[in-house]
């Protein structure tokens, strides 16, 4: 498509890979997104990272999913198209989405650059679009996208684009709790759930200086933690003497989190992000919280725009990037059944002029 000449008003032809329930495989499915608005940018998707989430949401393990799905929220590519009011952007800029493509700019949530908790806040993926007469979105395995320039971030032309997609979740859903607790230097600070968000968790971790330990299911991913200066890698919480400040749980599936609040020092925080299953949620026993009093729990969603932008700039001044393994766009079910099954390592990076229709 010619993408310099839009007429106002014409729908974007989209092409990419979707579910159509989900029990189903990954097919080819053409589509179109809303036309672009004045504030809006249209993106060439060149590369797209496979989330857990994406799982979780193809297969309804959250709440029942708008199918066709089009999942993808870690989006990375070149800004083809630029409304009449956009400031941040020019047409050959890069640019980076994550999870969320608008929200309504008012409350107070917004103001303070929480966009992930307005209550309009619109999802790449899975989620009615109520800017846009509530149409389902359609996320970043495809070849384009158009999204308010607000909910794009600034990527600079030297950046490493395939390692920049990871960072628009994973990395800004594992640097903001880091922040959030304050980890600072020699700070303890536990990992579980060594996967695409985990990794990502380990390496802002040591960045800000802390002593960083993981926990996993087994010691398949030992050498490649040690490599990265983790002090040591435990496969159970059973019989552990440290302490730690704080806990990061990125864990996807069942598992009870006293386990790591009984590891917690005095004041230490757990920072939950991994979200099990809905069958599987696990509960946390107050009995047990109660009489291990002096420990916080609480849950991190995303982070907000400014706060994205800035952990993008921090990664790419610190060289902090996710460790990628590159696919092509027909190798979707493969990896998500690589990620359940405990075949993967780290991030699935789709390489998207690899889309062919
Ligand atoms: P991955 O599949 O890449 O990684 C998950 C890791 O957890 C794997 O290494 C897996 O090990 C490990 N694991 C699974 N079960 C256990 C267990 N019981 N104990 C210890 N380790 C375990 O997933 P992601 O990193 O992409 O996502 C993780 C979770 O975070 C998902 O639930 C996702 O939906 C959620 N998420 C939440 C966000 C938020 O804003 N809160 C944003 C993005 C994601 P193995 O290698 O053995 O399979
Ligand atoms: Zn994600």
């Amino acid at each position: 498509m010619d993408f310099k000449n839009i007429p106002l008003g014409q729908r974007i032809p989209a092409f990419g890979y979707a579910i159509k329930s989900k029990d189903s495989n990954f097919e080819k499915f053409s589509f179109t997104r809303h036309p672009m608005g004045e504030k809006d940018i249209v993106i060439e998707i060149l590369f797209a990272g496979i989330c857990h989430s994406d799982i979780h949401s193809a297969r309804s393990e959250w709440f029942d999913g708008i199918y066709p799905m089009v999942p993808g929220h870690e989006i990375a590519g070149r800004v083809v198209a630029t409304g009449s009011k956009v400031s941040k952007f020019k047409v050959g800029d890069y640019a980076g989405v994550g999870c969320m493509v608008n929200s309504c700019g008012e409350c107070d949530a917004c103001k303070k650059s929480q966009e992930q908790f307005c209550q309009q806040c619109v999802f790449t993926y899975n989620c009615q679009d109520c800017f846009h007469n509530n149409e389902p979105t359609y996320g970043g395995y495809s070849n384009n996208i158009v999204v308010n320039e607000h909910f794009a971030v600034c990527v600079p032309k030297d950046a490493p684009l395939d390692k920049v997609a990871p960072l628009l979740c994973a990395g800004i859903t594992t640097y903001s709790p880091l922040k959030f607790s304050g980890v600072k230097k020699g700070d303890k600070v536990a990992v579980t759930g060594f996967g695409g968000l985990g990794v990502m968790a380990v390496k802002y971790a040591l960045a800000m200086g802390a002593e960083v330990y993981v926990f996993a299911r087994n010691r398949n991913k030992e050498k490649e933690a040690l490599n990265l200066g983790v002090t040591k890698l435990f496969d159970s919480t059973q019989g552990i003497k440290e302490r730690f400040n704080l806990i990061i749980s990125t864990i996807p599936t069942s598992y009870d989190p006293m386990e790591y609040i009984n590891l917690l020092k005095f004041g230490g925080e757990l920072a939950i992000v991994g979200l099990p299953p809905r069958e599987v949620s696990p509960d946390i026993n107050i009995t047990n919280l109660v009489y291990n009093a002096g420990r916080k729990v609480y849950g991190s969603l995303i982070g907000g725009m400014q706060e994205t932008q800035e952990m993008l700039d921090y990664s790419l001044r610190h060289k902090i990037y996710p460790e990628t393994e590159i696919i092509r766009a027909d190798q979707i079910d493969e990896a998500y059944e690589n990620l359940t099954s405990g075949k993967a390592k780290f991030r699935y990076v789709i390489d998207m002029q690899t889309l062919k229709d």
